[in-house]
């Protein structure tokens, strides 16, 4: 349910409509946008009478009932405003939303060694990229494939950081290494094949850190928004959405079906952010560059990259894996749909 407030109301008023509805086992979750400032309740609202709400105070514009099941998430909650999710990272707040340019993630898919990922944060930093991504604990399908190298790949990513100030992006997969990544990370990852793993999304839920929440290769929309519920339920409401390729009847040319129609179908349900990821989405390199234009096109907030020095002789995922230098042209590309659309800023001159 939601509280929609008059504006001009006083903050004393809001205060004391926000310690009246806690009396009554609700939790108000105050919500300032650009028009309107509104009162997200969560808790046992079927059986309230939204004309009881209303009584509160004749300062009370309108009580709603969010239909969704998944209520902090939904687009309802906030009255239709988007939300950003704010990342400081050492070089500066990196904003990630509708009102904000195009926040590039880009990096290989695991850390190797130290030269290559500092390599490849420089690289990737000169083309525009705010966030190095690069996987310490690795989903592998097979037990044999190559795992990451755990926790010193974690301090090979604080260099990175260190070395070119971008923001990291790493994946958790046991909750008994979030502090450590935490400790590294300035935004925590759930992989496609974590998105329903609930103890570990109440757990990164009860986390500082932002989330990025990877689609389940077999995952409906509503499944995603509820897994984002989840991390939203435990207290950390800073929570992007990624769609990575969803598995459908056709594997023979691409690694999966990237569902670029998740942009405006999110947009109708949820106020999160949305990043692409059409690395993994295709799992070819090839494939990569057109559907990160069209999906800046189509809205999105971020993209995710998949790039390696040598793809070829990547530990992982190196099919899918750009070049830096092919990356160095696709940012170019991409520059002139992002200014099409009004959502690009030219990188400063890289000093690192
Ligand atoms: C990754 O980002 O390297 C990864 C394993 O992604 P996904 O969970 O989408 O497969
Ligand atoms: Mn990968």
């Amino acid at each position: 349910m939601i509280v929609v407030i008059k504006v001009g109301t006083p903050e004393t008023e809001i205060a004391r409509i926000s310690e009246e509805l806690s009396t009554r086992g609700l939790t108000p979750e105050k919500i300032v946008g650009k028009h309107k400032v509104v009162l997200g309740l969560v808790g046992e609202t079927a059986s309230l009478d939204p004309l009881q709400i209303q009584e509160v105070s004749p300062w009370i514009e309108q009580v709603l009932r969010v239909e969704q099941p998944f209520k902090r998430a939904s687009l309802e909650f906030r009255h239709g405003q988007a939300s950003e999710v704010v990342v400081d990272t050492p070089n500066g707040a990196v904003h990630f939303g509708q009102q904000h340019p195009v926040v590039v993630v880009a990096g290989p898919c695991s850390v190797e060694n130290e030269e290559m990922i500092v390599e490849t944060a420089r690289r990737v930093k000169a083309a525009g990229a705010q966030f190095l991504r690069g996987g310490a604990y690795k989903p592998r399908t097979s037990p044999y494939a190559f795992q990451g190298h755990g926790e010193s790949a974690l301090d090979l990513l604080a260099a990175a950081r260190e070395a070119t100030g971008l923001g990291i992006i790493t994946e958790v997969m046991d909750a008994a290494d979030l502090d450590k990544i935490v400790a590294v990370a300035d935004v925590i990852q759930v992989g496609a094949r974590n998105m329903q793993n609930f103890s570990l999304l109440k757990k990164v839920g009860a986390q500082p850190k932002p989330v990025l929440l990877k689609r389940g290769m077999s995952a409906t929309i509503e499944e995603w928004l509820m897994a984002a519920e989840y991390v939203m339920a435990a207290g950390n409401s800073n929570v992007i959405l990624c769609e990575r390729g969803i598995r459908t009847f056709d594997r023979q040319y691409a690694r999966n079906t990237l569902d670029l129609s998740v942009v405006p179908v999110l947009r109708s349900l949820t106020h999160l952010p949305i990043m692409i990821d059409p690395s993994h989405g295709t799992g070819r390199a090839e494939y990569v560059p057109s559907m990160a234009l069209a999906a800046i096109a189509a809205g999105t907030d971020s993209l995710m990259i998949e790039v390696h020095p040598n793809p070829a002789k990547a530990l992982s995922d190196g099919p899918q894996s750009l070049t830096p230098e092919r990356f160095d042209r696709l940012m170019q590309e991409l520059s002139v749909i992002g200014k099409a659309v009004k959502r690009w800023t030219e990188p400063a001159v890289a000093l690192a």
